[in-house]
């Protein structure tokens, strides 16, 4: 796989809290992070561990608690509403729930129009075939423009999502959990679906999932995220072969392995990710690390590089 290193999307210092009951709760703290032209970046972690936040801050469909997001050189957050306009081409997102995410009421065709007419992209007859084109992009068909959502599938759907945020040419989308809600035979068409439109438009991806099975197969590297904080980053290959956080490593070890010959230590997750609203001192993964010694409820672990390009941030690799 040929190196990307163009960068196209720099997120410095990001951090989005929510005022609860006068608390911030941190779903977000200080996310760091180069996104390249033509790469997908994996972002994984539970269930509440911030990484929906994160995806939609990068994209400032959340305003930013503080921080940067430069896109292309230019700092979004400083963006007016018409800058912000013009950014939305640029910038989509597909979500996790394809059912929840298309208006029942509306046609695919208006529904896949609407993003064109926002945008004043075409109109009339060039509206009708530029949402045939993209229908056939997806893998559907040009007549399925008249019928509604509730007559698809939900993979069927899931490619509707899709073809409305090609719809205006987008050079980087955040994928936020879009295969979840599909069956494990559907999944795998629609991570290769997004591949080939990868290659085909030159798209950048930010590829949210809550475990790291299918990521795999879609990412250049894959960043971990657990209660607000990056506790992992590297390519994918070097997360899978030599996970260093003990939380990948957990994370890892309940991903089955297809080869009977290779064996991983089962790794059992004990309870709940703790409410953001209060984390643990120190590591805010001591409550469920079974490596937690005395010194990670004092001391927060340093985001360090252990190997070339491989950063994680805990006590164990400190030299
Ligand atoms: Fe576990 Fe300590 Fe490393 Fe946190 S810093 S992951 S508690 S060993």
């Amino acid at each position: 796989m040929a190196v990307k290193t163009q960068k196209l999307i720099e997120v410095k210092n990001v951090k989005k809290y929510f005022p609860i009951q006068k608390k911030p709760l941190k779903a977000v703290d200080d996310l760091n992070l180069i996104i390249n032209k033509g790469e997908t970046v994996g972002l994984v972690g539970e269930s509440g561990c911030g990484k929906s936040t994160a995806g939609k801050t990068i994209i400032r469909l959340l305003e930013p608690t503080a921080g940067e997001v430069l896109f292309e050189g230019e700092n979004i957050y400083e963006f007016n509403q018409r800058q912000m306009k013009e950014l939305r081409k640029d910038m989509q997102i597909i979500f996790q729930d394809p059912y929840a995410s298309l208006n029942p009421r509306m046609k695919i065709e208006d529904i896949i129009g609407e993003p064109l007419d926002i945008h004043h992209l075409a109109k009339g007859k060039k509206r009708k075939e530029r949402v045939h084109e993209l229908l056939e992009l997806v893998g559907l068909r040009p007549e399925h423009a008249n019928r509604f959502p509730h007559e698809f599938s939900g993979g069927q759907r899931q490619r509707i999502g899709i073809a409305r945020a090609l719809a205006v040419h987008p050079k980087f989308i955040v994928c936020d959990e879009p295969i979840s809600a599909l069956d494990v035979s559907i999944q795998a068409q629609i991570v290769n679906l997004l591949k080939s439109l990868q290659e085909k438009m030159d798209l950048t991806y930010l590829f949210i999932a809550h475990d790291l099975s299918m990521v795999k197969y879609i990412s250049d590297r894959i960043l971990v995220m657990y209660l607000g904080n990056m506790v992992e980053l590297s390519d994918s290959g070097s997360l899978y072969d030599e996970p260093l956080h003990p939380y990948t490593k957990a994370l890892l070890s309940a991903v089955p392995i297809p080869d009977p010959t290779v064996k991983r230590e089962r790794i059992v997750l004990e309870g709940e990710v703790p409410t953001p609203l209060s984390p643990p001192s120190g590591c805010v993964f001591r409550t469920r690390c079974k490596y937690a010694m005395e010194r990670c409820a004092i001391e927060i672990p340093k985001w360090k590089e252990v190997k070339p390009s491989h950063f994680t941030a805990c006590h164990l690799y400190d030299v």
